[in-house]
């Protein structure tokens, strides 16, 4: 059996699978096990945001690897020790703690409990078409994939995104934490506008309700600056992160203000912390810094929107971008572009039934990025 029908053997299939399998990655190149290359705008799903097997992070792992691979979070460690100081030597003040944890719903489960236990409220007002992750406390954060689930946990109401008065008038007593992204990102890519953001961290001061920013999709230049919060000059109390912390390791993080105490016992995790992964992120973070890679996630998004603009089809009903985080809403299913997109070389991600989702490596070169366009054009037209 070949990969595709092992796969299908054997996995507990939840994904809606394409006919490829891959085997190899350089920079925002992928191969296929008949040695096919493809241009990566999927980046396993905002992931690799440093480009797949950089030298430096494979190295890191490979030496990492050989030192210490494990280590509980009742001891202490240099390479843990190292990436929290390096997360809040690029965090936004007043960032000032980590937890270390594997995945985004993790970190966003975390920052459900940091926020109950802070404030000793229980509610949390979350915006509608927010993602926050599959576990059932991310998940009572997320407006869609519910029904099936629940009861999930009580006290979460939604909000329409970008909608301060709204969220507003969502907020009471009980409300523990505002929790929404920068960026919508399986919701459709939908950036929040900047005055939306200073607005909520207003009105989470004035009514003392803290803010949760979801940057597990946003965050390590995806969309031009370190974390997407910057664009606004806005910082929330917790930050969730993941995806593109470890350049593909599994690792995620929620960064706290000093107005979130830590307590022994609170929360824990077994992986949480683990030196492999701390290595890895800690390469990822040199490589996104000394490459300039917010910086190349501007151009190369500036270059993608002004070629694509040039001659924007006519199915094309909005294009929504920050940085390499672009949406193009079409005005019909998105699926069967995506395929035709593949059989031309690019893979690309749905956002919801009619959205394209582009999500390349902040690496891809000005040449990728124009045959990327092209393929868009020829498969729109
Ligand atoms: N939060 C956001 C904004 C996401 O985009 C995702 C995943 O797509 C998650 C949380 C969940 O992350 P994970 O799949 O690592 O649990």
């Amino acid at each position: 059996m070949d990969a595709q029908q092992t796969e299908q053997r054997y996995g507990f299939e939840v994904y809606p699978k394409r006919d490829l399998t891959i085997v190899r990655g350089e920079g925002a190149t992928l191969w296929d096990a008949s040695g096919r290359e493809f241009i990566d705008c999927a980046s396993g799903v905002g992931v690799a945001n440093v480009g797949h097997a950089h030298p430096k992070v494979a190295a890191a792992i490979a030496e990492q690897a050989a030192r210490l691979i494990t280590c509980p979070g009742v001891f202490f460690n240099d390479a843990r020790a190292k990436l929290m100081q390096t997360l809040i030597d690029i965090a936004p003040d007043p960032l000032a703690r980590v937890f270390l944890c594997n995945s985004g719903a993790e970190a966003n489960e975390a920052a459900i409990k940091f926020a109950r236990h802070a404030t000793g409220k229980h509610g949390f007002v979350c915006t509608m078409r927010g993602f926050h992750g599959r576990t059932m406390g991310a998940l009572s954060a997320t407006h869609k994939y519910r029904e099936a689930y629940e009861p999930l946990i009580p006290g979460f109401s939604f909000a329409p995104y970008n909608n301060l008065d709204k969220l507003a008038a969502a907020i009471d007593d009980d409300t523990a934490a505002v929790v929404l992204e920068v960026v919508q990102g399986e919701g459709g890519v939908r950036p929040a506008s900047s005055e939306y953001l200073q607005g909520v961290r207003s009105l989470c001061d004035e009514r003392e309700v803290l803010m949760i920013l979801d940057e597990v999709q946003t965050g390590f230049c995806r969309t031009g600056r370190m974390f997407a919060c910057e664009h606004a000059g806005v910082t929330p109390d917790m930050m969730c992160l993941a995806k593109a912390m470890g350049g593909g390791v599994p690792i995620g993080a929620v960064l706290v203000t000093d107005a979130i105490e830590p307590a022994v016992g609170m929360h824990g995790t077994t992986f949480g912390g683990n030196p492999l992964a701390c290595a890895a992120a800690l390469a990822t973070i040199d490589v996104l810094r000394e490459d300039d890679l917010a910086g190349r996630a501007r151009h190369a998004g500036e270059r993608f929107r002004a070629r694509f603009e040039a001659n924007r089809p006519a199915k094309v009903r909005e294009l929504r971008q920050l940085g390499l985080m672009i949406g193009i809403e079409l005005k019909e299913k998105a699926r069967p572009h995506l395929i035709a997109l593949m059989e031309r070389g690019v893979l690309a991600l749905p956002a919801g039934p009619t959205v394209i989702r582009l999500l390349p490596p902040l690496v891809i070169s000005d040449a990728q990025i124009d045959r990327v366009v092209d393929c868009l054009h020829e498969v729109l037209a």
